[in-house]
């Protein structure tokens, strides 16, 4: 492996925050260098090929993609817009939400618009009430400047951030179904009780309403066209190069070490891994133990099972939707492990390669890290391929079969119909992105004590960042968003904000 004397910038990790720093960074002519332990770059973007079929990880459907919105600007600024090819989710319902007992289906409408009309249809005592559910939403997604892409200072609404998101849905309408249909797609963001902040269900939520697609061929075009982006800038991406310590002298990050003992030197390191973990690469006292304990000790989201299912040829057409099921109402208390699972699963479609049926889809429930934490000591990935043992492979069949009886309930012909499945855990989470627990959406934020899950860019080493989920919020918005956080560190705000703006006003 042939690295500079010395970058600009390391970045610690390519999924999807490490890439769009790396992108933002290199377009500013500043000489960027990625550290990937991984075959694949990508982290939750990775896709894998499986009976004849490719298959999403962590990328099922995207929002806030057409023109002028906010992630369009963003993308459109690094140059994905032209290349990236993606499909609208159906505008009459991209979310649906359905309960056991109940053949009603309920959908999430497209557009606000859309969003009201189609539920008022279905609770016409309740179309006020969603229209305040609606100006809520509006509300606390206005008072976070940089969701517009504005860029003036955010997070001055204390009051906001400290708002539960069961209690706000409560507070809007006393209808119970109602309820738990405006919270039915919480999968999103690993929705519980006592815990989720209502300005996590608006930012979400209102990104997938005011647009809703899937990546046509699959999440891993978003890594490609961003590495392809780094490098016409003249950086350098390295696979297979796992970071074992980031060393600091004074307060300042010297060199990042690999598995392999090369010495990687920059200015400016960016760490795109668990902040957790982060902190165990740095050597020395730089740290003070009280924050490293801090860190450490903030609890995660959960883990998922999801199955990657492929299907018979032609028996299933492709709807171009999503669903959420629920086993009852009780749509905040789904994510403990306990005898009830699964109490809820989402079903993403993947868009057909060929023609109109379907070939391949995703269903994904919750599954806690104590269901696998007796194999916590094997390590799996494409690089280390070791079985965890034939006890772990019956562990794999007897959940899925589990899940696949609760989708056969609603789906009795799509479960008939699929030719072959195969399973993630929390294991698989562990070893692909590194993250504590399998931790699929990272760091959980707590409406309780707000700040102190919102994590820094900066750090006490003065030339180290983070970003990516853990830092501000998670998905595919959440990061981008954290990631201009991250280079606004290095590059002041205004002036990012500005090129953005500039580069989406040109081409309007
Ligand atoms: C099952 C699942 C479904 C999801 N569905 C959606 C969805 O439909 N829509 C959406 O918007 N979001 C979705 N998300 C969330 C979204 O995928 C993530 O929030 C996002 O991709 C996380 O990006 P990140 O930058 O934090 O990096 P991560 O994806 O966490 O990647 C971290 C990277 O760092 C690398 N790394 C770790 N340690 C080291 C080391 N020591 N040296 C070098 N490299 C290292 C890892 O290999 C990895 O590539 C989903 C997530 C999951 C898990």
């Amino acid at each position: 492996m042939s690295y500079a004397h010395k970058y600009d910038v390391v970045i610690v990790g390519s999924g999807l925050g490490g890439l769009l720093c790396g992108a933002i960074l290199a377009k500013e002519n500043l000489r960027v260098c990625i550290l990937e332990k991984n075959e694949q770059i990508g982290g939750a973007l990775q896709t894998f090929r499986e009976g004849g079929q490719t298959h999403d990880t962590g990328i099922h459907y995207i929002g806030g993609l057409d023109k002028g919105q906010n992630l369009y600007q963003i993308f459109h600024y690094l140059g994905l817009m032209d290349r990236l090819e993606l499909t609208r989710l159906d505008s009459d319902g991209f979310d649906n939400i359905l309960f056991a007992g109940d053949d009603q289906v309920y959908p999430h409408g497209m557009g606000w618009d859309s969003f009201v009309e189609r539920l008022s249809a279905l609770f016409p005592a309740e179309r006020d009430a969603l229209l305040k559910y609606k100006e809520a939403v509006l509300k606390a997604c206005g008072a976070f400047a940089l969701y517009s892409l504005s860029p003036e200072e955010q997070y001055d609404d204390m009051e906001l951030l400290a708002l539960s998101a069961e209690e706000m849905i409560a507070s809007i309408t006393a209808d119970a179904k109602l309820r738990a249909v405006l919270a039915g797609s919480n999968m999103l963001y690993a929705g519980v009780a006592g815990l989720t902040p209502w300005y996590t269900h608006a930012l979400i939520i209102n990104h997938y309403v005011e647009s809703s697609w899937r990546c046509t061929k699959g999440g891993d075009q978003i890594a490609r066209l961003l590495a392809r982006e780094i490098k016409a800038h003249g950086g350098e991406i390295h696979t297979k190069t796992e970071v074992i310590a980031i060393h600091q002298e004074e307060a300042k990050a010297i060199y990042a070490e690999t598995s392999t003992g090369e010495k990687i030197y920059a200015d400016r390191f960016i760490s795109n891994v668990h902040p957790a973990v982060t902190l165990d690469m740095i050597d020395g006292s730089a740290l003070r133990p009280i924050y490293k304990e801090r860190i450490k000790n903030l609890p995660n989201s959960v883990s998922a099972f999801v199955i990657n299912a492929v299907m018979k040829a032609e028996t299933t057409l492709y709807q171009n939707k999503n669903y959420y099921f629920f086993a009852d109402d009780k749509v905040w208390d789904t994510t403990t492990s306990d005898e009830r699972w699964p109490r809820t699963y989402g079903l993403f479609e993947a868009v057909p390669r060929h023609g109109t049926h379907l070939e391949a889809l995703s269903i994904m429930t919750y599954m806690e890290w104590s269901e696998v934490e007796k194999w916590s000591n094997t390590e799996h990935t494409t690089l280390h391929e070791v079985s965890r043992g034939a006890d772990y492979e019956a562990f794999k069949k007897e959940k899925g079969g589990l899940l696949l009886a609760r989708v056969a309930e609603r789906f009795p012909d799509l479960v008939k119909n699929i030719e072959s499945w195969s399973a993630s855990t929390p294991l698989t989470w562990r070893d692909y992105i590194a993250s504590p627990g399998g931790s699929i959406y990272g760091i959980a934020k707590d409406y309780h004590d707000p700040l102190r899950t919102m994590i820094s860019p900066n750090t006490k080493i003065r030339n180290l960042y983070m970003t990516g989920q853990n830092i501000k919020l998670h998905g595919v918005l959440g990061v981008a968003l954290t990631a201009l956080v991250t280079c606004s560190s290095i590059l002041g705000r205004d002036y990012l904000i500005a090129k953005i703006k500039q580069a989406n006003e040109a081409s309007a």
